[in-house]
């Protein structure tokens, strides 16, 4: 019996992540296969069925969120989302359309070798968006949050920042990437609403909102998610 190399599908546009990417995936023993836009991946999903795919988000046909929502809607294939830095909206959306993880440029192959195995290594049945923190529980997918099993309403932004903290829980998250994230290409004349959010959510989350074991203020630079 041969042993399957897994298939990756690298939607990318920028010829030196696409020329890295296959050299190095096949390396790291997978199989690569490459499209250029969204209509290249489309039609390459219509004839082969990989592991996983690798989805830049900027292509030149389009966003690769509209392939990650189409893709949720007819497949269980998981998807690795691709940003820029700028583009922490997108992470924050490509997980609520259901990609099992995401990586921003410029990124180490040997970082993404290692998203991409411990995506292929988690069973299909598995919620593999769910987060805990202590007695708290982040469902990205769903988009519920629990405290000690007992459901906390968060409104729509209050959910979107505690998710953005949480993809990087432990590191800090500068203002701006929260302001971007929550308030992306809209003007904001007053900073404080950022700080209101943090505010709510402190109060629906901590045990004493008053010194925060888990929201953590980092002063003059943001703020951190603790486990
Ligand atoms: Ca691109």
């Amino acid at each position: 019996m041969t042993e399957e190399r897994p298939v990756v599908l690298v939607v990318e546009d920028e010829p030196g992540y696409v020329e890295a990417l296959t050299v190095g995936l096949a390396v790291e023993g997978f199989g690569v296969l490459g499209a250029g836009s969204l209509a290249e991946a489309r039609a390459l999903l219509g004839a082969i069925d990989p592991d996983l795919i690798l989805l830049d988000v900027m292509l030149p046909d389009g966003s690769g969120l509209d392939l990650c929502r189409e893709l949720r809607a007819t497949s269980q294939i998981p998807v690795i989302v691709v940003s820029a830095r700028s583009e922490e909206v997108d992470v924050v959306v490509g997980l609520e359309l259901g990609a099992s993880d995401y990586v921003t440029k410029p990124y180490r192959l040997r970082e993404l070798v290692a998203r991409i195995r411990s995506v292929l290594r988690r069973p299909p049945s598995e919620d593999a968006r769910r987060l805990a923190l202590g007695e708290i529980t982040i469902d990205l997918e769903g988009r519920s949050v629990t405290r000690a099993g007992t459901p906390v309403p968060l409104s729509r932004r209050e959910f979107d920042l505690l998710a953005l903290l949480a993809e990087h829980q432990g590191q800090v998250v500068t203002r701006e990437r929260c302001l971007d994230a929550l308030w992306w290409g809209v003007e904001l004349s007053d900073t404080r609403t950022l700080d209101t959010h943090v505010k709510r959510l402190r109060a629906k989350l901590e045990g004493d909102p008053a010194t925060p074991r888990h929201l953590v203020t980092v002063r003059g630079v943001g703020f951190r998610l603790d486990p």
